[in-house]
Order: C-alpha cells, then structure tokens, then sequence
C-alpha cells in the first residue's frame, strides 16, 4: 500500500460513513403489476419527481442499484445556480428574454432546494457559505470579469471578483490569477439530503424498489400506456419517467424512445478523493472564506471541506473514465498539492468516481418523447437542478400547470456521431488536460 493511502483506504464515497446505503426493499416484497406512474432511477431526479405524483397517483420508484446508488449519493455536495452557459452565451441563441428565464431557473433552483430541505427537516448540513472561483490563468480571469460585468443586475447573482492580491482572504494558495465570489452559493451533505428525500418520498406515499432494473419498455397493449420488464417482474404503467441522467446508457432497456435519450446524454467520468482527519487548525487555514470552491479549467476541479471541517474533498475529471480508482486518487492528489502544498503529508482515506450526465449545449433537459417523460443532464451541476426538474417533471405528469419551466424549451441536441458509445472522450480529455496545463503554465 502506498505511503499515500490510509491504512483502511476505501474505494467507496466518503459520504456512506455516515450515512450507510438504505436497506433494499425485501426481495419477497412483490412489485405491484400496474402503477399510475413508473419512474426508472432513484437519485434526485427520480425521487423529487415522485414526492410530487405520490400523494395523487400510484408511483413506483425502480432503480437498478440501491436507492441513491447514482450520482445523487456521490457528489462533491456543492450547490449553486448551476447553468453553465453564460447570460451572453444564451442570449446569443435564444434571444436576452428566453437566456434570462433560464437563468431565473437556476436561481429558483437554488433557492428551492433550500426551501426544500428546510420545510422537510432534512438534516444535511445544508449552508450557504458561498463559492469561489479560482482562475487559472490572467486570460481566464479577465474572462471571469467580463462574464460578471455582463450579469444583468435582475438576476441577482451578486458575484464579485478578487485580484491575485486579494484571493488570500479565501483560499491559502497562490495557484490562482484571482477569481470571483458567489455568496449565494451553498454546501450540503449529498448523501443526508439523499436519505431524507427518500423518506419524504415514501411518507407520500411511493413505493422505492432498489436492485430492480428496468431491462425491457414496450407500449402497453391498445397503445396506452407502458410496460416495463424489470428483475421482478413486469409492471404497466400510465405514465413513465426517465431519471437515469449520466447512467442512462447501463442496463438500458431497449426501446426507440430511450435510444434516442441515449443520444443525447453524454456519460462523463467525475472522481473525488478524501483525505483523513487533518488537524481543525490546518484545515480552516486552508479556507479562510469558509466557502467551497471550483476553478476555470476545461477539465475543472472541485474541492471543499467536510462538513465537520477536518477533511479536505477534492474532485475532478482526471480521467475519461478508464482510470482505476487508486490511479485516480494519485492524480488527484498532485492537482490538490498543486493548490494546497501544506498538504504533502495528509493521506487519502476514500477515492469514488460518478458518471455525470452531460449534454451537448451544457443545459439539462426535460419533456416527453414518445410520451415517455425524462429529466437529465445537469452537467456536473445537479443538485439543485435535478432536484428542481425532478419536481418539475413530476408536476408535468400531474398535467399540473406549475409544472411549466422554460428549461423545458431548449431543444434537446444529438450529434450525428454519437450513437452507443462516447469514443470521443479519451481524446478529448487529452486535449484539454493538454490546453489547461499550457495556460497554467503561461499564467
Ligand atoms: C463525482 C461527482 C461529483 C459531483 N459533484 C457535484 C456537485 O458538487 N454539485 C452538483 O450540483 N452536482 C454534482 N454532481 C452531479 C450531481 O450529483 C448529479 O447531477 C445529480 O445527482 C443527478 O441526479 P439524478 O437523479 O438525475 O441521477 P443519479 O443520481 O445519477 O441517478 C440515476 C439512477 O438511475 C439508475 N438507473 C440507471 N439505469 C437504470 C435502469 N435501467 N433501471 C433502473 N435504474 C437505473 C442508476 O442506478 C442511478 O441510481 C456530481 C456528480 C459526480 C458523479
């Protein structure tokens, strides 16, 4: 075992400590044989679009793993407003009206999981400690500028940028060229937040089976209607909903309708590591602001503390997917000590990887196809906006006219090259490895 790694090293999300994966439903409990509504993945998605058709429709929640076992259990547990794309960027295809009802979303997406996971008691050490931003280079920091300047004041975002000068008051490194401040930003435990949804949405009345794939979905008989194959058995449903996002492409259940979601979700390979007890002291000198943080590179980092603030959790996308987890870890690691040298000493307890459900105009995307609901694609982002099209999905299904968003509007992109497999990613991660390290290095 490497110097490197803790003694009882695990390769398993540092966030199952404290809260173990749930029990799965009894495999003898039998899965009903019809359902007003089936929903295929128990993450964010999936459980917050069930929260909402429970309590008026019969709703089956499957998942091919336990419940949460996707990214929703995994994440690095920071919240924001989420949209990539900037104000300009979407301006510049929708038109400025339609680019800031979308980034209205991301706010109300934000503001809603706070709501959220205080009216429900959830105990998640949910926080807003804000975000910084790190640039990587003065080319990505008058960047950084230009994109806050442009913020049209009615969103709100209040985000402001720090010199290099000014970036100690809230991170212990030099690695970066300045950055910028998003006060409103919040932090969580993924996993807490993961189990009281699942509570919220048993109380309301959803039936959650876990290591219940859905392996076969055909039209039901008539033509109204769906039914689903699953390991247990086939149930029939009224109305399906897609909540697979970045796992979309797995078991996936051979139908025209999700084939065509396959095309569109875009599988993306995201680690995080994190490191054992350091002393309080040492790890609040790290984060002086107290905020999590994310840096401008293509292939972007994401690092925070725990929320007992004694661990340092550092995330990124150092491989296309093919890295072992212990490669992973050692890659990581160099990136942290890159931001973070007083950390040469501490030694990695967890190492876990997810599949972040990315598209290809970097927005999520909701609707129907073939009258099959789906929710997906929140790029890296989805804690709030899963959770918030997850709700909106489940309202959409209800016919409930609150259920409208203009996240919904976008059109859903394919790519003519891509069909089953995203050969494009290996070489793609090296291109970007490669033009991060020159514009590091050129500072
Ligand atoms: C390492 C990592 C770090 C991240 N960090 C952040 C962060 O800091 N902040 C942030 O906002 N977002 C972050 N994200 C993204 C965020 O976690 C996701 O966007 C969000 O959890 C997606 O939720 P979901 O419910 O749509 O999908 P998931 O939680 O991925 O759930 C999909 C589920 O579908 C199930 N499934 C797939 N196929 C089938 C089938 N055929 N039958 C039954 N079930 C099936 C899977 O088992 C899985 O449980 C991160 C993601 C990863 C992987």
């Amino acid at each position: 075992m490497s110097a490197h790694f803790t003694d009882d090293f695990k390769t398993a999300p540092f966030w199952w400590e404290r809260t173990p994966r749930p029990d799965p439903k009894p495999a003898h409990e039998k899965l009903p044989q019809r359902a007003d509504v089936v929903i295929v993945g128990s993450g964010y998605t999936g459980l917050h679009a069930a929260v909402q058709t429970a309590p008026r429709r019969s709703t089956v929640v499957l998942d091919a793993e336990d419940a949460g076992w996707g990214c929703s259990t995994r994440n690095g547990g920071q919240v924001s407003t989420s949209l990539k794309p900037s104000f300009a960027a979407l301006s510049g295809r929708f038109g400025a009206r339609a680019a800031m009802e979308i980034l209205q979303e991301g706010n109300r997406a934000l503001e809603w999981v706070g709501a959220f996971t205080a009216e429900n008691n959830i105990d998640c050490d949910f926080r807003r400690c804000g975000r910084f931003f790190g640039a990587h280079s003065r080319g990505a920091f008058s960047k950084l500028q230009k994109r806050i300047d442009a913020i049209p004041r009615e969103l709100g975002a209040d985000a402001y940028t720090l010199t290099r000068g000014e970036q100690r008051a809230e991170i212990a490194s030099d690695f970066y060229h300045g950055g910028a401040v998003w006060p409103k930003h919040a932090s969580l435990d993924p996993a807490r937040y993961h189990r009281g949804l699942l509570d919220c949405a048993r109380k309301n009345g959803a039936q959650v089976f876990s290591h219940c794939a859905a392996t076969g979905v055909a039209r039901a008989a008539g033509g109204r209607g769906f039914e689903i194959q699953t390991a247990r058995g086939v149930v029939q449903a009224a109305d399906l909903v897609i909540a697979t996002s970045g796992y979309t492409g797995a078991p996936l259940p051979p139908s025209p309708a999700l084939k065509w979601m396959r095309r569109r979700i875009i599988p993306v390979a995201s680690y995080i590591i994190a490191t054992e007890e350091l002393p309080a002291e040492t790890a609040a000198q790290l984060f002086p602001g107290a905020r999590v943080v994310t840096d401008s590179r293509r292939l972007v980092v994401y690092y925070r503390l725990c929320p007992r603030r004694r661990r340092v959790l550092f995330g990124g996308r150092v491989s296309a997917g093919g890295a072992g987890l212990r490669e992973a870890a050692l890659r990581l690691r160099r990136q942290m000590l890159r931001i973070f040298p007083q950390l040469a000493g501490a030694r990695i307890s967890h190492s876990w990887m997810g599949l972040v459900g990315y598209t290809f105009d970097e927005l999520p995307h909701l609707g129907a196809h073939d009258g099959v609901h789906y929710a997906m694609g929140y790029c890296g982002s989805g804690i709030s906006l899963a959770s918030y099209c997850g709700m909106k999905t489940g309202l959409r299904v209800l016919g409930d006219a609150r259920g409208e968003t203009a996240l919904a509007r976008p059109p859903f992109q394919a790519r003519m090259y891509y069909r089953r497999r995203p050969w494009f990613l290996p070489p793609a991660v090296l291109y970007y490895r490669w033009r991060d390290e020159m514009e590091v290095r050129r500072g």
